[in-house]
C-alpha cells in the first residue's frame, strides 16, 4: 500500500447462528478487500446487546485496515459483506449475523446521510473501545484520547475470550 493509502478502523459484531464463524469469515473476506491490506485484528470480546436483552450475547472485535478506496467505496463493501452473511433485520437494535461499522476514516468528520464518522456511537461503546485500544492504544478520536475515553467505562459488561 503506498503513501495515499488511508487509515480506516472497522467494527464487527455477530450474536446469530455461529457469531464466532461469522467473524472469521468476515475477517477472511476483509482480507481480500480491494486495493486494501488488512493491518491489525483484535482480539474477540462476548458483550451484552444493546437495547432488548432477550437475544444472544454478541462477539465483537475490532480491525485496522489500509485501504485506497474511498471512504463510501469502503462503506459499500462493507455493506455488501454484511448482505453476503444473509443479515436479517428483524427489528431495531436486534440480532444479527454480521454487522459491520466503520469507525473511523483517517481524521475524517463527514455528516452524510448513509455515512457518519467517527461512528457516532463509537464513544459510548465499550465493546468498541476496548477491542480498538488492543491494537491502537495511542489512538485520537477527533480531538480525544482513546485513552481518557476508556477512563470512563467502568461498568461494562465485556469478556475477552
Ligand atoms: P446499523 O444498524 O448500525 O448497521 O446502521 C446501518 C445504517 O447506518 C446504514 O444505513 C448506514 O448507511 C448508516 N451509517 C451511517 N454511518 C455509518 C458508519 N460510520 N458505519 C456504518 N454504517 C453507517
Amino acid at each position: 500500500m503506498n503513501e495515499f493509502a488511508h487509515q480506516a478502523y472497522i467494527g464487527l459484531g455477530s450474536n446469530l447462528d455461529g457469531p464466532r464463524q461469522h467473524i472469521e469469515q468476515a475477517l477472511i473476506a476483509l482480507k481480500h478487500l480491494p486495493v486494501t491490506t488488512l493491518v491489525a485484528v483484535s482480539p474477540c470480546y462476548a458483550s451484552k446487546p444493546v437495547g432488548p436483552q432477550d437475544q444472544p450475547d454478541f462477539v465483537n472485535a475490532v480491525v485496522q485496515v489500509s485501504t485506497r478506496l474511498s471512504p463510501l467505496a469502503l462503506l459499500d463493501q462493507l455493506q455488501a459483506l454484511e448482505q453476503r452473511h444473509q443479515r436479517r433485520r428483524l427489528r431495531h437494535w436486534g440480532p444479527r449475523t454480521l454487522d459491520l461499522d466503520l469507525l473511523l476514516f483517517d481524521d475524517l468528520s463527514l455528516d452524510l446521510p448513509r455515512l457518519k464518522l467517527p461512528h457516532p456511537a463509537m464513544q459510548d461503546r465499550a465493546f468498541v473501545l476496548f477491542p480498538l485500544a488492543d491494537i491502537a492504544p495511542e489512538l485520537m478520536i477527533g480531538a480525544t484520547r482513546l485513552s481518557d475515553l476508556l477512563l470512563h467505562m467502568k461498568d461494562h459488561d465485556l469478556q475477552r475470550f
